[in-house]
């Protein structure tokens, strides 16, 4: 293996893939190797998410969120459309159910409008009905450019381009050190050392943890925040056309317990935000003593436990409850009943909190002189991965005309 390198990318989820490739189609004489620790890209948080392309309604405009997921949805479409990949527009409706919810619908709706997503307008009941016949609500509102994609076969694309292109993308290596010199970036991985001009990190739930192999001292640790879902039995699939979601709290970056289909043709009900036991935590029997107690002591989640503790208490009592958890979905659509759903997978969010316990709730970035790492990427950023590539690369590219 040749062990010099223009760009070393480390992370093969979908951000780190979609990074390499922007980089590949800028430069394409770039040396680049792509370095992922497991036996397949889109391992975690990208291969066990909901499957949405969101259209951009809930973020704060002006954000960086807001912008890429709009823009990035487009690319997604695309590329799909392109590679011969499953993807749906579906739509979507995001429903309130009682008349407090009312005022943050209307906001959701404004940030829509200024954060130009296509299509999107209030419905009342009858027209609400006509789009989601079992769906409750006393008003919705109605996402047209919502959809969905299988984003794991975006990844196989992905990394598949690379390869033909001339990258290289080397699985079950996994980073454990990096040493940034003058001159260049040593990366020490299991698989043997490895040299680069640059490097990018999109390491997703370890994000910080690369980040301090690289010299830098985060403001944010990444707490892990579990989504549990459930199947609902094929014989009931037919109670949701689309994607119907609740009204969010808007003080959570997490989006409530909502049905969607996929594209396999299944309809799902999740996710849930649990804290995990450990970074990788998909089930309670996964316990890493050491993760916990950096999460535990960490003072950021401390002061977000103290302030949520209910809110968290309640989640638990939600993923150990399955009645409880019906009685959510029923909010969204009544005539769903226990025996109707089943226990399936989990994805686990890598969630940057500050250690003023704050969410981190935009897409955050850190750099030295030769190495970028993605801080925060939640969702939407499976969404808008194809453009927060353009960031990355962007960035890379300025760093090396400051040189
Ligand atoms: C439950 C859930 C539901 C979601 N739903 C949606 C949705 O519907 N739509 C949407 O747009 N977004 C959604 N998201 C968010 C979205 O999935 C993520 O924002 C996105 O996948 C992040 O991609 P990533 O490449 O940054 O991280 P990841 O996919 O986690 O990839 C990071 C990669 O880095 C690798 N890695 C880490 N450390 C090392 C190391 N030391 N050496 C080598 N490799 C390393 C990991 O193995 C991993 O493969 C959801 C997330 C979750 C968890």
């Amino acid at each position: 293996m040749n062990s010099n390198f223009d760009l070393i990318v480390v992370g093969g989820g979908i951000v780190g893939l979609a990074a390499a490739r922007a980089m590949q189609i800028r430069q394409p004489n770039l040396r680049i190797a792509l370095l992922e620790k497991e036996v397949h890209v889109a391992h975690h948080q990208t291969g066990n998410n909901s499957g949405v392309i969101h259209s951009g309604i809930y973020y704060k405009p002006g954000s960086l969120k807001a912008q890429l997921c709009v823009d990035g949805a487009r690319r997604m479409y695309e590329f799909c459309a392109e590679n011969g990949i499953a993807h749906q527009r579906c739509g979507k409706v995001i429903v309130a159910v009682s008349e407090d919810e009312l005022p943050r619908l209307d906001e959701l709706h404004r940030r829509a409008k200024a954060n130009n997503v296509p299509g999107v307008k209030k419905i009342d009941t009858k027209e609400l009905k006509k789009v989601e016949p079992n769906a409750a609500g006393i008003a919705a509102l109605w996402s047209p450019n919502t959809g969905i994609a299988d984003y794991r076969g975006v990844c196989d694309v992905l990394a598949r381009g690379l390869t033909e292109t001339g990258a290289l993308v080397r699985l079950q290596t996994r980073v454990t050190g990096i040493e940034e010199s003058a001159n260049d970036v040593t990366v020490h991985t299991t698989q043997g050392s490895l040299h680069a001009e640059k490097l990018v990190s999109c390491g997703g739930l370890h994000a910080d943890d690369i980040a301090r192999m690289a010299g830098i001292e985060p403001d944010v640790q990444i707490v892990p925040f579990r989504g549990e879902y459930y199947f609902v039995n094929p014989q009931r699939r037919d109670l949701v056309r689309g994607l119907i979601y609740p009204v969010p709290n808007p003080e959570f970056p997490f989006l409530g317990v909502h049905f969607t289909i996929t594209t396999s043709g299944e309809l799902e009900a999740g996710p849930n935000a649990v804290l995990a036991f450990a970074r990788e935590g998909y089930g309670y029997t996964n316990v890493n003593m050491g993760e916990l107690a950096r999460t535990l002591y960490f003072p950021g989640f401390q002061k977000l436990a103290q302030k949520w503790w209910r809110v968290g208490a309640y989640e638990y009592y939600r993923s150990l409850n399955k009645a409880e958890f019906v009685r959510s979905l029923q909010r969204l659509v009544p005539s769903v009943r226990g025996e109707d759903i089943h226990r399936g997978g989990a994805g686990v969010r890598a969630q940057a909190v500050r250690s003023d316990g704050t969410l981190v709730d935009d897409f955050e970035f850190a750099a030295t002189a030769r190495t970028l790492h993605v801080l925060n990427a939640p969702s939407p950023a499976a969404t808008a991965s194809l453009s927060i590539a353009e960031v990355i690369a962007s960035k890379i590219e300025g760093s090396e005309r400051s040189q």
